[in-house]
């Protein structure tokens, strides 16, 4: 007996997406702390948000979805207790006062924005367990030290504007030259899509809005994997180690075209050969140490003149290639440029190499990552740590705070995909894991200024 009430938010392709909230399936909410004693479900937040799309979720940033979002769960938060705002950066924060309203914040957060044909729980599931989490401080009577914040953090995907994380960049004063005139597909630029946001994007309010150093003491965030791992080791929950920095690389490679019919083997410089091998040897090398989490990928190909009788004279290819160990990456790197020039050399070929992104990676607190697997002990899981390969929001936060991860294990590890799942109970035990580690850093700090007095 489902009462099914629809709600058509938008349409991909002319095809709408039905979303759908089964209000009346959602069983009584249950605390965080009332799962530990084997009830697993009761996630009122998280069942919202899966309320939001059956099969997808298409809320780009700073659309009129995405404020749709936003205002749904600022009134979520206001409903729980806690005071928010929009800052000027478009991102939503809701705050449960602390008794020393000046000590630095505990931050728990993620993001509600999606790719273009996304899920339901790439990020939700960190903002609404966030909620959660806080809510059941509230009911449980914790009167913390220090003030708690739930950040939902504006265009994380950055798939409008082609560049990410602007929401928390913007808070932690890392925004670079330029990025308000960034332009979407139909020319609106970002300033233009604050505005209608109900933003001021001036100088001056993104200065009142920016955090002043040492303001937040840590950050936390819980996210979906959007990868298999979890679920090859049979685990719900994972702690993160570090997110890893990305080596993006252009390369070209430049031989001479000729006929595909007249031109003898030995006599051709073939640019598409010389790629193909180049290709073969970058899969090698990433997958050449077992267990070792590098991942290194050719995801665009672009040949030229493309025709299927001329011998390929110019390949431009990009290379991905992640590494949470960044001495490991530099080797790999190094050796896939020797075999590039090698490849070259035997080919014939001209090469350039252009770097566009070399991001290094990104750990997470020592003390952060010690206590969860306490906390995660506690609650008898075993959660296997493991690196990220996407960036998160706890990226740019890391050059601001200390930060710790939790994964919630991913089905099939897909995600940026209608099909993207994770079962409730596995949200709800990374929830309580969330919320068990907050209490801790409150109560730690707690006890530090005890001690200091
Ligand atoms: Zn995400």
């Amino acid at each position: 007996m489902e009462a099914r009430q629809t709600i058509h938010l938008t349409r991909i392709k002319d095809q709408p997406i039905t979303y759908e909230r089964r209000e009346a399936a959602w069983p009584k909410r249950h605390r965080v702390r009332s799962t530990a004693n084997g009830c697993t479900d009761g996630w009122k937040h998280c069942r919202r948000s899966a309320g939001w799309g059956e099969t997808g979720v298409r809320r780009l940033a700073l659309t009129k979805e995405d404020k749709e979002g936003v205002l749904l769960v600022k009134s979520w938060m206001e409903e729980a207790g806690l005071q928010t705002r929009i800052d000027a950066f478009g991102n939503l924060i809701g705050r449960l006062e602390g008794a020393d309203p000046a000590a630095p914040v505990l931050m728990l957060g993620s993001h509600i924005d999606s790719q273009p044909y996304g899920g339901r729980f790439d990020g939700a599931i960190g903002v609404l367990g966030a909620l959660e989490a806080v809510q059941t401080l509230i009911e449980d009577g914790v009167m913390p030290g220090m003030a708690v914040e739930v950040a939902a953090f504006c265009d994380e995907e950055g798939c409008r504007f082609n560049k990410g994380l602007f929401g928390v960049r913007g808070l932690t004063g890392r925004l670079e030259e330029g990025e308000l005139d960034r332009a979407d597909a139909d020319g609106i630029t970002r300033r233009q899509a604050l505005e209608a946001f109900g933003c001021t994007p001036d100088p001056e309010a993104f200065a009142a809005s920016q955090y002043p150093a040492a303001s937040v003491a840590a950050y936390l965030e819980l996210h979906i994997e959007q990868g298999p791992v979890l679920e090859a080791l049979e685990q719900p929950v994972g702690i993160v180690t570090g997110i890893a920095g990305p080596l993006w690389l252009t390369v070209e490679l430049t031989g001479f075209a000729g006929h595909a019919g007249s031109v003898p083997m030995l006599l051709r410089q073939d640019a598409l050969v010389g790629t193909a091998k180049i290709i073969a040897g970058l899969n090698a090398l990433a997958g050449e140490e077992p267990g070792a989490p590098t991942v290194g990928t050719v995801g665009s190909l672009n040949v030229f003149p493309n025709s299927r009788n001329i011998i390929p004279e110019r390949v431009s290819f990009t290379v991905d290639l992640r590494d949470i160990d960044l001495e490991r990456r530099e080797a790999i790197e190094l050796r896939l440029r020797r075999l590039i020039d090698e490849t070259a050399q035997a080919h014939g070929l001209t090469v350039t190499i252009r770097e566009d992104t070399n991001s290094e990676p990104r750990y997470c607190a020592p003390w952060i990552k010690a206590l969860l697997r306490e906390q995660g002990r506690a609650m008898g899981l075993e959660a296997p740590e493991l690196m990220s390969g996407p960036f998160h929001d706890a990226l740019a936060m890391s050059y601001f705070c200390d930060y710790g991860m939790i994964f919630v294990r991913s089905r099939k590890g897909i995600s940026h995909n209608p099909e993207e799942y994770s079962s409730p109970e596995d949200i709800a035990l990374g929830a309580q894991l969330l919320y068990r580690a907050a209490r801790r850093i409150i109560e730690s700090r707690k006890e530090e200024r005890l001690c200091a007095t």
